[in-house]
């Protein structure tokens, strides 16, 4: 069995639902199809979240995420049951959004994460009748009935015993589903959403479907998970940045991790894990040209170059501490650390002088990029340090294979970004990343430069 991610764009219109749809119908060990809202519509349905209920800007985002649903339904064959189940849909989330203030019995996470998921409940009631158009038959199930997550509304973990327990009852009871002998079967379900214990419905975050998606990819023991998405693959930079960047054939898992957890947004940065386990290849694709080959991501690629691709993760924070203190002090960066533990907030990349330390706060499993250092972890440090904090900055990574043991490249590195402020360069710890925090606003100029000097 294949599973096979389509993402935002590739379900965005009737267009790209039908051409995601002929993948399916051209392959029939695609038989476990996890999709994600259309693009755009968590965007909405997040702005709607802070909007009183009413608002004309609201009432403008209703109509907006309407149209864009009707719109695809209307030109699909099965339009009557497709205009339904978008009205169906609407109503309830409708229904749901003048809850807001009224009803004490959830927590407002809850609340948004319940409004969130219309958005793939929409995706997959449309995409449904797309796939039946094409004479497959399809089941189409609530991604809650399978993946078991805490309560931790908005960045769910997920409880990956329960998760695969259900998911191999699933199998067991459809005995056959998913092998050749029964082409045309297939299952929808959503990415991004799951369910706690009691029923909930919870998220993964954002671009969580990646994540859902190899999850079902380990659970079912896929031959391989696709991610159909609107590049050709994984590219040796994001391409809105470089336009001559290009799709990569093979990338290592190894690779693939760095790359999602510094900023390349093609990857949802927990989608590594799970298939690297269970050593099932990805392949990552576009669904507006699948013919084109994409990229492989596996154990052992035949090539490893020692730079293969660039990323970059903005709205990073810089805290440095300076205290005389350190100075041959045992136990100065353990009280650090562990304050910043009790306040959950883990560091991503360090640097330390004789007396000052400077880190950068880690937001690779959150949804956004942003943290706020609340009064009380400053009082905290104050106690014993000088703080300071600085905001805007950008994380750039270059990744690639030996970069910790290939003679030259701190060098060559320097040389390239002689131009640029660096404030904070971290090297040697992996072999598969060199990293610097660079102005936010050099960001983009800072990449441009590296992948015409690494990669050209
Ligand atoms: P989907 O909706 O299919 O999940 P996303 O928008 O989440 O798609 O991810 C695809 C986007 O990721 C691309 O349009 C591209 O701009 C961006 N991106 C960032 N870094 C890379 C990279 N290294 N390779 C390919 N795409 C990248
Ligand atoms: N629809 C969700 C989002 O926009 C999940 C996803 O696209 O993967 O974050
Ligand atoms: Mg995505």
């Amino acid at each position: 069995m294949i599973v096979s991610k389509f993402g935002g764009t590739s379900v965005g219109s009737y267009e790209a639902m039908s051409r995601s749809a002929n993948i399916i119908v051209d392959n029939p060990k695609r038989s476990w199809v996890v999709i994600s809202a259309t693009s755009g519509t968590t965007n909405d349905l997040l702005r709607l979240c802070s909007l009183p209920i009413n608002s004309d800007e609201g009432n403008g985002l209703l109509e907006q995420i309407l149209r864009r649903h009707l719109d695809i339904a209307s030109q699909c064959s099965f339009k009557k049951e497709a205009i339904k189940a978008v009205e169906e849909c609407m109503h309830n989330l409708s229904a749901h959004l003048s809850k807001q203030q009224s009803s004490k019995d959830h927590s407002e996470t809850q609340w948004v994460d319940t409004l969130l998921a219309f958005g793939e409940i929409l995706s997959t009631q449309l995409f449904a009748w797309v796939l039946r158009e094409k004479n497959l038959d399809v089941q189409l199930k609530w991604a809650g009935n399978f993946i078991c997550t805490d309560s931790v509304f908005g960045l769910a973990a997920v409880n990956l015993k329960v998760t695969y327990a259900k998911l191999q009852h699933f199998l067991t009871a459809n005995e056959g589903f998913g092998s050749d002998l029964k082409p045309g079967n297939v299952l929808l379900t959503q990415g991004f959403i799951g369910a706690d214990v009691q029923g909930r419905t919870t998220t993964l975050g954002r671009g969580g479907s990646d994540y859902s998606a190899a999850l079902f990819a380990e659970a079912l023991e896929a031959e391989c998970l696709e991610i159909w998405t609107d590049v050709a693959g994984v590219y040796t930079t994001d391409p809105r940045v470089v336009s001559t960047a290009h799709a990569i054939d093979e990338i290592s898992f190894d690779e693939a991790a760095e790359l999602s957890i510094f900023g390349g947004k093609v990857l949802h940065p927990a989608m590594v894990k799970p298939v690297r386990r269970a050593n099932i290849p990805v392949r990552v694709a576009s669904s507006m040209e699948p013919e084109l080959p994409g990229t492989n991501i596996v154990t052992n690629p035949l090539n490893r170059p020692v730079v293969r691709t660039l990323s970059v993760r903005k709205e990073q924070t810089l805290m440095t501490l300076h205290s005389l203190e350190m100075l041959h002090q045992p136990g100065f960066l353990a009280k650090v650390f562990s304050i910043l533990s009790e306040h959950s907030i883990s560091v991503d990349l360090v640097t330390t002088s004789e007396v000052s330390v400077s880190l950068t706060l880690d937001t690779a499993h959150k949804a956004s990029n942003k943290v706020e250092l609340s009064e009380a972890v400053l009082r905290a440090l104050n106690d014993f340090c000088d703080v300071e904090v600085e905001y805007n900055l950008a994380l750039v990574a270059v990744i690639g294979n030996a970069l910790n043991q290939t003679l030259g490249i701190s060098g060559q590195l320097f040389s390239t970004l002689k131009d640029y402020n660096i404030r904070l360069i971290s090297h040697g710890a992996s072999a598969n990343n060199v990293c610097f925090l660079v102005d936010e606003s050099d960001a983009e100029a800072v990449v441009q430069t590296l992948h015409q000097s690494f990669i050209g």
